[in-house]
């Protein structure tokens, strides 16, 4: 089943003609929890690796030694969402409650796995021929594949996140690694993806509105302003506009190829290739939720029946304090370092 982004509630460009000249498109990738193959677009699910080619490990020395199971992660996940389910009496049963406990608990690895390099999740593959808004790749490269590394413990302040993205043209690989080393424990579970097939489906985005110029942006404000004055001043509350440019109609909450990062809990810095010094262009957006309240006119027509709690977390990830990361990659060559942040 496809998915398709509902109309958005007004024509913002019949409001701010020159939005124009910024529009822009993204692709949202919709995924949904599902048994991915290993020649299909995912997150969390098998990755096209080559059996013969060594599996991306963490280059920070870190201590790994403690953590949780990737297995109990799953285990309680689905322990949850059954719990919750259940009717007529939701949430877990005392005896659950002792399990998803015992699940909760933090394991010690031995002596030589804690000090072995760790193993990345493979955490997204992304096929060009999927998704519109993917960029070429390097050398004809058509596969974009995702890893991260299980714990905050990098850069600079030692409590960082680390991502290794690679590169490669799927048509070479043959023999495909079918049993990837894993990371025994994590540090936290919302690195462990819960596999999930994708839907991509190309919008239109316009920039975040601090990154406008400042007239246009100026008046967007005071039009968002005028209409809350109204929307308070409204005797029938059903009647009243909602549509605010961040949350409606300009960037698109979830996953996404694409388009323009949203700064909504930061300032916009630049962000420029360390390489070449050019600005960098969104690559790809990492979000814990695809749509809240704030962001539901996002939620697909095909999903317009489902519970919030049920539908806007497919994947089990969480980024920050339940935010997005955006990943931004050198528009003249893919291989310079990716910049990221967590808004
Ligand atoms: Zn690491
Ligand atoms: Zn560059």
């Amino acid at each position: 089943m496809s998915r398709t982004t509902p109309p958005r509630p007004l024509d913002v460009e019949a409001l701010f003609p020159e939005l124009a000249n910024y529009r822009g498109t993204t692709t949202r990738l919709h995924p949904r929890p599902g048994r991915p193959e290993v020649t299909a677009s995912s997150v969390g699910g098998p990755l096209l690796w080559p059996a013969t080619e060594p599996w991306p490990v963490c280059t920070e020395p870190h201590s790994h030694a403690r953590g949780r199971s990737p297995a109990d992660i799953h285990r309680q996940r689905k322990i949850r969402a059954a719990a919750w389910l259940r009717e007529p009496n939701p949430g877990p049963t005392d005896e659950e409650r002792q399990l998803l406990e015992e699940l909760g608990k933090e394991h010690r690895v031995q002596e030589a796995a804690a000090t072995d390099p760790l193993p990345l999740i493979g955490l997204a593959q992304l096929y060009r021929r999927d998704v519109p808004d993917l960029p070429a790749g390097p050398d004809d490269c058509d596969l974009l594949q995702v890893f991260w590394c299980p714990f905050d413990a990098h850069g600079p302040s030692g409590h960082g996140m680390l991502l290794d993205l690679r590169w490669r043209r799927s048509w070479e690989v043959t023999d495909v690694q079918t049993s990837p080393p894993q990371p025994q424990v994590v540090g936290y579970e919302g690195y462990v993806p819960e596999p999930c097939v994708l839907h991509p489906e190309q919008v239109t985005t316009y920039p975040f509105a601090g990154l406008l110029p400042e007239d246009l942006c100026a008046r967007i404000d005071a039009w968002e302003e005028a209409m809350e004055e109204e929307a308070e001043q409204a005797a029938d509350e059903s009647t009243a506009p909602t549509a605010g440019y961040q949350y409606d109609l300009s960037i698109p909450p979830g996953w996404r190829v694409g388009g323009f990062a949203s700064w909504h809990t930061t300032d916009p810095s630049p962000m420029n290739c360390a390489t070449c010094a050019i600005p960098m262009h969104l690559l790809l957006t990492i979000d814990s939720t695809e749509w809240d309240g704030g962001s539901g006119s996002w939620k697909p027509l095909e999903d317009q029946d489902l519970p919030t709690y049920q539908s806007a977390r497919p994947t089990q990830l969480t980024v920050g304090r339940w935010g997005e990361l955006n990943i931004f990659a050198c528009p003249e060559a893919p291989r310079h370092p990716h910049r990221w942040s967590i808004q």
